[in-house]
């Protein structure tokens, strides 16, 4: 069935999977703070909009796909946003990794409205949302998720309702948890190897079909032996991702000490101004303590 969906945040991520949206025959309508991916958007077949309110004035459903929990909640909550003109009924998907509270903020505010809400985050990278394999993680209501579901299976191969609103939001936690720590550790023994004079790509090819062999090792391989880091996924969001992590875990009680280590370091790399390299550019910190 043709869905009518309103598409904010047309970005690395959002690009591509408002694209596959339209691909696979539903009516998208897309905004975004610039307008190169607007016009990118229309170029595939999809529908450009002038602002969120024109974007979500006559949708069924509304996906989000934007940095972080401020432009969550400007785009959501705010001034002439989602909630103040999308019709009731409406379904809201936020996407985009954000704290646990402001999905369920989210959900309570949307619910004063007649509007409904899911969390549903996602991993994959870029290649994930251009190849239509992402994961993707739901918290909300299992009607609503039944509902999205198809849409869900345009955009990934592994699609899991996890609980209610903020569960989706908290599985991305641990996912940023497990993905930095093994980038990580990844950057650490590429020093080591180097350091040590052993051919690095026989290396990471022999260590990639072992215990050691990980998604993120094959994903990631290429940035570290070709020094490419354009991302994919900025450092930046990843220290907002890692903020994320480290207070969800306190206000639960549970340790992660490895991950404390970890944020650290990811702060570190952006105060060394990598910020806006991809994640894999934690090789780079790694090099600098190793007096590189
Ligand atoms: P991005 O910066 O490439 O894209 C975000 C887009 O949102 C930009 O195009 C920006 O113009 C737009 N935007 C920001 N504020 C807006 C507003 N008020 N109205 C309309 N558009 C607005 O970021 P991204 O890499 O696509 O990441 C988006 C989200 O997905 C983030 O929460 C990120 O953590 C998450 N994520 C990213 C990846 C990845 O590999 N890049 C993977 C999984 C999850």
């Amino acid at each position: 069935m043709s869905r009518k969906i309103a598409f904010i945040g047309l970005g690395i991520m959002g690009g591509p999977m408002a694209a596959n949206l339209v691909k696979a025959g539903h009516h998208v309508t897309g905004f975004n703070l610039t307008q190169p991916p607007i016009d990118a958007l229309v170029a595939a077949g999809g529908h450009g909009a002038t602002g969120v309110a024109d974007a979500v004035r006559d949708a069924e459903v509304v996906i989000t796909m934007v940095p972080a929990d401020p432009q969550v909640e400007e785009v959501i909550l705010g001034e002439d946003g989602v909630l103040e003109n999308a019709r009731p009924g409406t379904l809201v998907i936020d996407m985009s990794s954000i704290t646990p509270q402001t999905s369920v903020r989210v959900e309570a505010a949307a619910g004063q409205k007649g509007i409904r809400t899911l969390d549903a985050p996602v991993s994959g990278g870029e290649a994930g949302a251009v190849e239509a394999v992402l994961s993707i993680m739901a918290g909300g209501a299992a009607e609503d998720f039944a509902e999205a579901k198809p849409l869900f299976d345009v955009l990934g191969s592994t699609v899991v309702h996890v609980g209610p609103a903020g569960a989706g939001q908290t599985v991305k936690a641990a996912n940023q948890l497990i993905v930095a720590t093994n980038i990580q550790v990844l950057a650490e023994a590429v020093v080591f190897l180097e350091n040590a004079g052993v051919d690095l790509r026989a290396a990471l090819d022999v260590l990639a079909g072992g215990l050691a062999g990980s998604t993120v090792l094959g994903r990631k391989k290429a940035n570290m032996l070709e020094r490419e880091f354009a991302p994919g996924f900025r450092i930046d969001l990843h220290h907002k991702d890692m903020g994320i992590v480290t207070d969800a875990a306190r206000a639960v009680g549970a340790a992660l000490p490895v991950g404390a280590v970890v944020a650290q370091l990811v702060a570190s790399a952006r105060a060394n101004g990598d910020g806006s390299l991809d994640h894999s550019a934690l090789l780079r910190g790694v090099e600098r303590l190793s007096g590189r």
